[in-house]
C-alpha cells in the first residue's frame, strides 16, 4: 500500500486495512510522522483553515473528530525517497518523484514503460469542491514546480486522487488521456496565478488589512455527529480556500 502522502483522506485507515491484509506501508520518508503521530495532522494542515481564520471552537472540534477520521497510528515499512523505484512484479514497477506543494511529503508515481503517472494530490485544478479553492498546504512556489514536473513527463494516462476542477468546464475526473492530462496541469498553475493576482490586488486595496479580510466564514459550522461535514447558513467563501490564501499571502508577504 503505497501512500502518496500522509493526509487524512489517504492514509487514514491505513491500520485496518493492514490488520486485515497484512499489506506493506510505503509512504515518502517525510510522511511517516504522520502516520505515526495524530498531532502532526492536528497542530498541521488538518485544523490550518480553522487556525488562520481564528476559529477555536471549529478547531476544538476537528480536534475531537479526528482520531475517528484517521484510525491507529501505523508504523511504515519502507521510507520513500526521490527517486525511488518500487518494483511490484509481473512488470510493474514505479518511479518515486518527491513532489511537495499539496503537502511536504507528498510523492507522485510514475510507470515509464506504460506512460502512467499517479499525480495523487500535487496538482488541483480548481479544487475539489465546487466553488472552493485547490488546497497546497506547504508551499505556493513548491506547488508551482512540482506541477512543472509533472508536465515535464511523457505520461499517456494521468491519475489525480479527486475529482478536481477545470477552468472553463464542469467536467471533472480523476483519470486523463496525455492531452486531457497537460490541460489539466495548465489548467492548475493559470488558477495559482490567478489566485497570486487576486491575492496581490487585494493586498494593494487592503495593505492595513490583516488575514483574512472577511467574517463571513464564521458563520459556517462543522458538525463532528453529521460525519465531519460543512453545513453553511449562507454561501461565504469556504475556510477551506483559507490554507492556500494564508500560504500565498505569507509568501508574497515574504514571511
Ligand atoms: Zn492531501
Amino acid at each position: 500500500m503505497i501512500n502518496t502522502h500522509g493526509h487524512w483522506d489517504h492514509a487514514g485507515g491505513d491500520a485496518a486495512v493492514v490488520a486485515a491484509s497484512g499489506a506493506r506501508v510505503l509512504i515518502h520518508e517525510a510522511g511517516a510522522p504522520l502516520l505515526l503521530d495524530h498531532g502532526r495532522h492536528l497542530d498541521g494542515y488538518y485544523t490550518a483553515g480553522a487556525r488562520a481564520l481564528e476559529q477555536p471552537d471549529l478547531v476544538a472540534a476537528q480536534r475531537a473528530a479526528f482520531p475517528a477520521v484517521f484510525g491507529p497510528p501505523t508504523a511504515p515499512d519502507r521510507l520513500l525517497r526521490e527517486g525511488d523505484a518500487i518494483d511490484l512484479g509481473d512488470g510493474v514497477g514505479f518511479r518515486v518523484l518527491h513532489l511537495p506543494g499539496h503537502a511536504d511529503d507528498h510523492a507522485a508515481l510514475y510507470w515509464e514503460r506504460e506512460g502512467v503517472l499517479i499525480a495523487g494530490d500535487a496538482a488541483q485544478g480548481t479544487g475539489s469542491r465546487r466553488g472552493g479553492c485547490p488546497l497546497y498546504f506547504d508551499g505556493i512556489a513548491q506547488a508551482r514546480a512540482s506541477i512543472a514536473r509533472l508536465r515535464e513527463l511523457p505520461f499517456r494516462t494521468l491519475h489525480v486522487s479527486h475529482p478536481f476542477g477545470r477552468l472553463g468546464t464542469d467536467e471533472r475526473s480523476t483519470v486523463y488521456d496525455a492531452a486531457g492530462g497537460r490541460a489539466f496541469l495548465a489548467d492548475s498553475l493559470a488558477v495559482l496565478d490567478a489566485l497570486e493576482e487576486a491575492l496581490r490586488a487585494a493586498l494593494r486595496a487592503h495593505p492595513e488589512a490583516p488575514f483574512p479580510p472577511s467574517p463571513a466564514p464564521r458563520r459556517r459550522t462543522w458538525s463532528a455527529r453529521g460525519a465531519g461535514r460543512w453545513s453553511s447558513t449562507r454561501r461565504a467563501a469556504p475556510a477551506g480556500a483559507a490554507p492556500t490564501l494564508h500560504r500565498l499571502w505569507r509568501e508574497i508577504d515574504g514571511a
